[in-house]
């Protein structure tokens, strides 16, 4: 159970240039930093509670075999469980948190690693509850809940374990698969992670100013967004022709781990490797491909911004490297820390007094760590794990623009983390990526709609609603094709077709000429890019990047009515009140009947239309600008 914190991808940041660093950590007043002392005091108070925690693992692994004796042992080896769980997770966040201040403290690394081996450890003795529990009748267990009412806030998780019984193996045979497939099924991932990260040669290109660059893939998100249309062109051709040279070596680790899922999935006897891999948080398969479908329902609105993008960039023709480099004139915005907080809680209004006034005082409480500094973990994230406590940020803020959105974006995760902490059971406060992500860029878009509201200056405007527009197309187009190649290429494995690099490509080429209208003249695309598959770590995942695309789709909806309900006459909360709902319920329920309790039903086209009718907005609010900034010229 032990939880992850969550990390924001900082995938559509990470082409931004640097600004030069304001302010760092070791400069910033108190009130700037997290204050990690409100979980311990100091690490002696760690070291008294990892003993504790020690002291209970053989109390723990003493229930093995004996789960089925009585609805009261029952009970007290789960409430046993959840409060060793929910412990050994605030002793993991203090640990991780203490090392992600500054990474080159050997102390602190050490601090985390005694507690990770604790986990390790803890891991081991609790590994026999799943498989016991599954062992059991389930009439038993149905006794059991009868019996025991204290048990009820255990119901979801034993329902979960219960609900996949079909789909899991017996006890020795679990045992094997977990100490030989769970590891080699890693492989391949490894392989192309050290290979391309590592080892792959890059070309070195000389730009049109004479500068010489070593090309890599974290230089290739720097320098595809070039604003000399020559540069980009020599940086996507050396770039993807460099990955075109390992195209066979590379189609055969993604070809390896796509096997990883079809073995897996015929072992657990599912019926698709999409129905596996969605079957974790029950998510039924149709909603995956009624994403994919309504993509292909709106392609229009993709290549309505590509026609956009064309005649702001003012070429004749627009081809595919023409796809990062900015069409908005940079504009300068920079903000202090407490402008960001302000701006946030201003934004955030919309969703009730409440809201504000909690995220308000975590700002006051030091929830945030706000900035840079020798030796911190770069990103930004969320840790919502410290149950008894509060939730913690951890932030590089640099003062621009992106910095205001994802301090917005974090709070709305620290403050699903909250609610649920607040409402919840700890045993169901933790919840599913699929929609913890609506929570975050539901505030992004609220953000977006006060700061659009609130400034004068067309070229501000301009600027954050071009940022908002790119978002959007990344988020729900690329992130889309993605998924479409992953169930693509694991349909045709499943049917026993060999695929190679080769047979990638080609599908992947497809792809990218049907979404960005190759053939109708709308977006050019080069064979060469045919490759960019063997570049996407993600599809070493397994079926997860929809969920970028989903998550978006559910907070455009969301957002759209909860800012109409409070813009009325006589504003209405509904929508609002079913949300923050929906924020208080944790993992209470399945994730997909969490968004339907909130009036979401991803089951169908409506939210989509909405993330529609949005990005069309904006590209109607642009077009106004520019057709004004024309005027007057
Ligand atoms: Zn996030």
């Amino acid at each position: 159970m032990c939880r992850n914190f969550l990390l924001i991808t900082v995938l559509f940041l990470l082409s931004m240039p640097m600004v030069a660093q304001q302010v760092t950590r070791d400069a910033a007043p108190e009130k700037y930093k997290w204050d990690l002392s409100q979980i311990y005091q100091d690490k002696g108070e760690w070291r008294k509670a990892k003993e504790s925690i020690e002291n209970e693992i053989p109390v723990l692994a003493s229930y093995k075999g004996h789960l089925g004796d009585s609805s009261q042992t029952f009970y007290q080896a789960l409430r046993k469980f959840s409060d060793v769980d929910k412990e050994l997770s605030r002793l993991l966040s203090y640990a991780s948190m203490l090392y992600d201040e500054n990474t080159k403290i050997a102390e602190n690394l050490e601090l985390l690693q005694e507690g990770e081996t604790l986990a390790t450890k803890y891991g081991m003795a609790v590994s026999y509850i799943r498989p016991e529990i599954l062992s059991l009748d389930k009439a038993k267990i149905d006794q059991f809940f009868k019996e025991e009412p204290k048990l009820s806030e255990f119901k979801m998780f034993v329902d979960n374990i219960v609900r996949l019984k079909d789909h899991t193996l017996s006890q020795s045979e679990e045992k094997i698969l977990a100490k030989t497939f769970g590891d080699m099924a890693q492989a391949p991932g490894s392989v192309f992670e050290i290979f391309v990260d590592g080892e792959m040669p890059f070309p070195e290109v000389t730009l049109s100013t004479g500068e010489k660059v070593k090309l890599s893939n974290s230089a290739y998100t720097y320098y595809r967004s070039l604003p000399n249309r020559q540069d980009r062109d020599l940086v996507f051709k050396e770039f993807w022709g460099a990955y075109s040279k390992f195209n066979l070596t590379l189609g055969t680790t993604l070809y390896s781990h796509i096997k990883t899922h079809i073995c897996s999935k015929d072992l657990r006897k599912y019926d698709s490797c999409l129905e596996s891999a969605l079957s974790g948080s029950n998510i039924p398969t149709s909603v995956y491909k009624q994403l994919i479908s309504d993509v292909h329902d709106n392609l229009p609105t993709l290549h309505r911004y590509l026609k956009l993008r064309q005649k702001m960039m003012g070429v004749d023709k627009l081809r595919y490297e023409d796809l990062y480099a900015s069409i908005i004139p940079h504009v300068d915005l920079h903000y202090t820390a407490d402008d960001a907080m302000h701006l946030t809680l201003e934004a955030v209004k919309p969703l009730g007094q409440d809201y504000v006034n909690i995220l308000k005082s975590g700002f006051e409480n030091r929830w945030v760590d706000f900035y840079p500094g020798e030796g911190k973990k770069s990103g930004a994230y969320s840790n919502g794990s410290v149950y008894d406590v509060h939730p913690y940020q951890l932030l590089n803020f640099n003062g621009n623009y992106e910095d205001v959105s994802t301090l917005a974006h974090e709070s709305g995760h620290s403050m699903h983390s909250f609610l649920s902490n607040k409402k919840q059971p700890y045993v169901t406060s933790d919840y599913s990526i699929f929609v913890a992500e609506v929570a975050s860029t539901l505030n992004e878009s609220l953000l977006l709609d006060y700061m659009l509201k609130n400034t004068k200056d067309d070229n501000v405007k301009l600027f954050i609603l071009g940022s908002a527009l790119d978002d959007l197309r990344l988020t729900l187009f690329r992130q889309t094709l993605f998924a479409e190649f992953e169930l693509k290429t694991h349909e045709l494995a499943e049917k026993g077709e060999p695929l190679s690099g080769k047979t990638f490509s080609e599908i992947y080429l497809n792809l990218l000429k049907t979404y960005y209208g190759h053939d109708q003249g709308i977006c050019e695309i080069n064979d060469l890019y045919s490759n960019e598959w063997a570049y996407i770590p993600h599809f070493y995942y397994n079926f997860y990047v929809y969920q970028y695309a989903t998550s978006k789709v559910a907070s455009s909806y969301l957002s759209k009515k909860i800012l109409e309900e409070a813009s009325m006459k006589k504003p209405v909360t509904t929508t609002r009140d079913a949300y923050i709902n929906m924020l208080s319920s944790g993992s209470s329920k399945y994730p997909i009947d969490l968004l339907k309790d909130a009036g979401v039903d991803m089951t169908t086209s409506a939210p989509f239309k909405a993330a529609m009718e949005q990005m069309n907005r904006i590209m109607d609010q642009i077009e106004a600008i520019l057709n004004k900034q024309q005027q007057k010229k």
